[in-house]
């Protein structure tokens, strides 16, 4: 990054497993939406790796490992910036590798189309107002039920897993891996997200755009940026995006706490 058109921050996040600091340099001149993903991914990294530190001091682990990908055939939720992100990554690709992943792309759109889930969550992403849990959580039941595997998968690895959504790398669990061989059924626990990524971007846009918060399901996610091109050209002043963010993470901090403070007082049954 240039210096010359660029500041570093210092960043301190309270967050309920503990204090998250570091620096972040971002550019102070105008940059796109996709500019912003990185970095956001960061943050909620470190804020996932508190947790897991707070877990093992409990005598607890993570039991996912390389090669394990049942959470792999889930519908995965991604962020209108991260859709812009994964689309110009896919566009970088040489032309057969980039071939191959639309190809699998539009095998897996076409399956959907067979069995009505593409139309339905077409239906959810275009309505114009916020998604919520009541109607995704059929679909995604619908769309589990097909074992499909990400486009994005190959031979049971991430093949763009430094690229992968944050719902991916969120998606975390304690519980003995051989239980996630059915994730609807089997008491499966994960690991507490305190920072959604995928919806403080999705928040960050909404708020851009003046439009309903949303997240693209990742196999129609390219067809989400075609009809949203011309918006993958704005660009906004880093450090404004940088502040905006950070004030939907705050909330959402603020939010998980409340949550949790919940949680804890409610008298298990
Ligand atoms: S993007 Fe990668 S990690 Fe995410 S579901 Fe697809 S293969 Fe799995």
């Amino acid at each position: 990054m240039d210096p010359a058109h660029s500041e570093r921050f210092h960043i301190s996040l309270k967050t309920p497993a503990g204090e998250l600091s570091t620096s972040v340099e971002v550019p102070t001149n105008f940059i796109p939406i996709t500019a912003i993903v990185p970095l956001t991914r960061r943050l909620g990294e470190e804020a996932t790796a508190l947790e897991e530190a707070q877990i093992q001091d409990a005598g607890e682990h993570v039991s996912c490992q390389k090669g394990c990908a049942a959470c792999c055939r889930m519908l995965v939720p991604v962020s209108p910036p991260e859709a812009f992100a994964l689309k110009t990554m896919v566009d970088a690709l040489p032309d057969e590798r980039r071939k191959i992943l639309l190809g699998r792309l539009s095998q897996a759109r076409a399956r959907l189309q067979e069995t009505g889930i593409l139309a339905r969550l077409t239906a959810v992403v275009e309505s114009d107002r916020p998604m919520t849990d009541e109607d995704m959580e059929p679909i995604n039941r619908d769309y589990y039920a097909l074992r499909m595997a990400c486009p994005f998968l190959e031979e049971e690895i991430c093949s763009i897993y430094e690229d992968r959504p944050a719902a991916c790398r969120e998606l975390l669990v304690t519980t003995p891996a051989d239980l996630c061989d059915d994730l609807v059924n089997n008491p499966v626990r994960p690991l507490p997200t305190p920072m959604r990524v995928g919806t403080v971007l999705a928040l960050l846009w909404s708020e851009l755009k003046g439009t309903a918060p949303t997240l693209i399901p990742l196999p129609i996610a390219f067809d989400w940026v075609e009809q949203h091109a011309i918006d993958g050209h704005s660009t906004w002043r880093g450090t404004e995006l940088l502040e905006q963010m950070l004030g939907n993470v705050w909330r959402m901090l603020e939010q998980e706490f409340a949550n949790r403070a919940t949680s804890h007082a409610t008298p298990k049954p």
